[in-house]
Parts: structure tokens; C-alpha cells; sequence
């Protein structure tokens, strides 16, 4: 067999997630307040760590890779990952890097635990696999007049209210591939997944940087 060749790293290079499968699932980029939330915490934790100056000005939205959640973590990274929601109801649970608070991994019930969502802007992913980006998601969440000027440059759909619009063809594609089962070979190797490793710690509620991530254009 041969040796798993794509895995997901911390920026200072303490942390590493080995992916058993290297096929990117979905590639989209996200505008929600709460990715942006996430990424002015993941900066409080370590200088370097700050939003890239395009989704800071809301040129662009985070970037968002999707992997099979079938994963292998050696001890030493595991120690290193906190698992966080921003709210005790939210759907997204995140695990950032106690090191160096990279943004790791994270996941959402819509993925039925098949898939990971990562911030590629956050953490340095390793991969041989590409996908152009499919759909740009929330518009809703950022300036008008950004969005208006995001939809006349956009080559991907760009979906407004993601929860209004899962019957869309767009929707609907992203939801069949981060179902989509885990390929056999990847789950004979894995021998972990993001709920295993978070149910192994325990969860963080971290509201912080609520009101900077939802004030606008600085
Ligand atoms: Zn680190
Ligand atoms: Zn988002």
C-alpha cells in the first residue's frame, strides 16, 4: 500500500491531520459572519494569523476545501487540537491548534459526518487534488455593494442564503458530494474521524470577536 501523500498542517508545523483520502470533495468560498468570526479569533491567537487583505475587504470569501472525514492523528497532534463552537447551538464545530491557533478543520451536520470542511487560508493543505471553486456562499452576509460587485466577477454561482437555497441546483450539488460515502480504501486506512477526536476532548464555547466580524468594512 502505498503511503497517504496529503495531509493538513498548523501554520508553525506542530499539527498535522493525515487525510486517507487525497480527492477534495467540494471547493467553495464562504462570506458568513461566523467563517469571518472564526478567522478574527484563529488572529487573536498568534500574530501572522490575520485575514488575508481580500476577505478582510470582502474581495473574496474564505477558502473552503471539503475531504472524505476519514483521517489518521498521532498523538502529539492530537494533544495539540481544541475543539470549539462559537455558540452551544451552533451546527459548526471547529478544531484550531492550540500551538499556533490555526483554524485545522471542522465540520456541520449537513456533512452526516462523511466529510471536513478546512479554511485553506488558515491551514496549509497538502494535496494533489484541485477543484476550481464551485459556488461562492452568504453573500447575504457581507456589504451590498460587495456582493452586487462579487456577482459580476464570479466564473462560480454565488448563493445568497445558503438555508433558502439547499433546493438550488448549486445546493444541491455541494450536499451530494459532502455525503457522498467514504471510499472503502480510505476507511481501511483511516483510523480516526473529526467526531472521534473531538468527542476525546472537551468543547469550547468561543463567542469572541462576535461584534468585530459582523461591522463591515473597517
Ligand atoms: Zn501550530
Ligand atoms: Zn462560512
Amino acid at each position: 500500500m502505498t503511503e497517504p501523500e496529503a495531509f493538513l498542517e498548523c501554520r508553525c508545523g506542530a499539527c498535522r491531520i493525515t487525510l486517507c483520502d487525497p480527492a477534495l470533495r467540494s471547493h467553495t468560498q464562504c462570506l458568513c459572519f461566523d467563517c469571518r468570526q472564526r478567522g478574527l479569533i484563529s488572529a487573536s491567537r498568534s500574530p501572522g494569523n490575520s485575514l488575508p487583505d481580500a476577505v478582510a475587504n470582502f474581495e473574496r470569501g474564505i477558502d473552503l476545501l471539503y475531504f472524505a472525514n476519514a483521517l489518521i492523528v498521532d498523538e502529539a497532534s492530537r494533544d495539540l487540537l481544541e475543539f470549539s463552537k462559537l455558540t452551544a447551538d451552533a451546527f459548526n464545530t471547529t478544531a484550531m491548534s492550540t500551538c499556533c491557533g490555526t483554524l485545522m478543520c471542522g465540520t456541520h451536520p449537513l456533512y452526516e459526518g462523511r466529510t471536513i470542511s478546512v479554511n485553506a487560508d488558515s491551514c496549509c493543505v497538502t494535496t494533489t487534488s484541485s477543484l476550481p471553486v464551485q459556488a461562492v456562499a452568504f453573500a447575504c452576509d457581507i456589504p451590498d455593494e460587495h456582493a452586487a460587485a462579487l456577482v459580476q466577477r464570479s466564473t462560480a454561482p454565488v448563493v445568497f442564503s445558503v438555508y433558502d437555497e439547499l433546493e438550488s441546483p448549486t445546493m444541491k450539488a455541494f450536499v451530494s458530494a459532502v455525503t457522498a460515502p467514504i471510499a472503502a480504501g480510505a476507511s481501511a486506512i483511516a483510523t480516526t474521524s473529526f467526531e472521534e477526536l473531538c468527542a476525546a476532548k472537551p468543547l469550547t464555547i468561543d463567542n469572541a470577536c462576535f461584534v468585530e466580524s459582523r461591522s463591515g468594512p473597517s
